[in-house]
């Protein structure tokens, strides 16, 4: 699928160290070194309501870690998916009355849009679910094959126990979680736990059978149905990036039940771990509540550039945030993105002069994306009264993503 239009990003001079990043598998800080290409997989929408900045905060926090890799000297592979069939988009689409493959392609619509007004980098493989369906029905099959995948009726399951034997992943070994914190959460974020027939309620779905008024892909041997959720992101990484993943990112409430059982497909089908880093986002609040679409409390990327605000100064307000914080999206986090945008210029029109930021900045945003720090040396320099040295309206741009001047 298109993805959208990618920003420029300069070359600086010479390389900046390997960023480090925090795993939550293990807690702890951890070098981001690739094997050879740097290879990044972020879990992408549900198109089924507008982009609003939470979204946009997550995808800022891995544009900034693809722009350390960029500038450590490493080649980077960046795939993220849609899932553009799956029970909310479809809900939505009932509820509203419109074709749910209408409602998916202008909600994409207006993420590209959203992301390219931010100067975000795009992925370099940006796959619809849809499009990879015929993958997906072969990976089940071998699930099947294998053992380690059992029918419900016309569903087909993850068999937890039966892949834990056999391949170097257990349940809980990405999301380190208790077993009744799985079974509550598994409730909460699309799971089904008290479905009869399964092995363990925890198993997630591979494929659900086809059911009328919903939309449904020949399945082969699995007769026709459509993909679950964990076992696309595991399918497309697989397809479009070597494993086991440099990274793999997304929001924390992705860590479970999405990413550990992304982590369990892949070991099963693989027999290697699905990414050497497990990375995840903090979420976004807004007016004491989390920023979510069946709360209805969005504020949208395109509502602000709509209005005219520039786009950089929501980039700042955003980055004003260490990324794995949860934090609130007030006017006053808006304002002061703006603001900044507006010293930084001022400062960016005097006469060259000051100590280069770019190696303080490099060994800043190194250290888990410190990107508060990073704007903090950036405001310490304005303050200085003297103007940019030579090379630093390049390293905001490649770095920060700040076009300057
Ligand atoms: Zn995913």
């Amino acid at each position: 699928m298109r993805s959208w239009t990618r920003p420029a990003v300069p070359r600086l001079p010479g390389h900046g160290p390997v960023p480090h990043l925090w795993d939550t598998p293990t807690s702890s800080l951890v070098e981001a070194r690739p094997l050879a290409i740097a290879s990044l997989y972020v879990c992408g929408i549900t198109p089924y309501d507008a982009t609003h900045l939470g979204h946009a905060a997550t995808y800022l926090a891995y544009d900034t870690l693809i722009r350390l890799w960029l500038d450590a000297g490493f080649d980077v592979t960046y795939v993220q998916n849609v899932t553009d069939v799956d029970d909310p988009l479809l809900e939505r689409a009932t509820a509203t009355g419109v074709d749910w493959r209408e409602l998916a392609a202008s909600q994409i619509d207006l993420f590209r849009a959203d992301m390219q007004s931010l100067a975000v980098i795009p992925p370099d493989h940006y796959i619809a679910v849809t499009e990879v369906v015929p993958s997906i029905v072969e990976a089940v099959q071998r699930l099947l094959d294998s053992g380690a995948a059992y029918r419900v009726g016309t569903d087909v399951y993850f068999d937890s126990a039966a892949a834990a034997a056999a391949s170097p992943w257990h349940l809980g070994q990405e999301s380190r979680l208790d077993r009744d914190t799985m079974l509550a959460l598994s409730a909460e974020r699309g799971g089904d736990p008290l479905t009869p027939g399964k092995r363990d309620p925890l198993d997630p779905v591979l494929w659900r059978g086809e059911r009328a008024g919903e939309p449904s892909w020949p399945g082969g041997g699995l007769g026709p149905g459509r993909p679950g959720w964990h076992i696309e992101c595991s399918v497309i990484a697989q397809d479009f990036m070597d494993i086991p993943l440099t990274v793999q990112g997304g929001g924390h409430d992705l860590v479970f039940p999405h990413h550990e059982f992304s982590a369990g497909h892949t070991a099963a089908l693989t027999g290697h771990d699905h990414a050497g880093i497990y990375s995840h986002a903090g979420l976004v609040a807004y007016r004491g509540e989390k920023m979510s679409k069946s709360l209805g409390n969005l504020v949208l990327v395109s509502q602000l550039t709509g209005a005219g605000v520039d786009p950089r100064g929501i980039r700042l307000g955003v980055l004003a945030h260490h990324y794995r914080e949860d934090w609130e999206w007030t006017d006053g986090v808006l304002d002061e993105g703006i603001e900044r945008l507006h010293s930084w210029s001022e400062w960016a029109a005097r006469p060259t002069a000051g100590e280069p930021l770019l190696p303080g900045l490099r060994e800043t945003l190194a250290r888990d994306l410190d990107t508060p720090a990073a704007l903090a040396l950036v405001d310490a320099a304005v303050l200085s009264g003297v103007g940019p040295a030579d090379g630093d309206l390049a390293a905001l741009h490649a770095l920060l993503g700040v076009e300057i001047g």
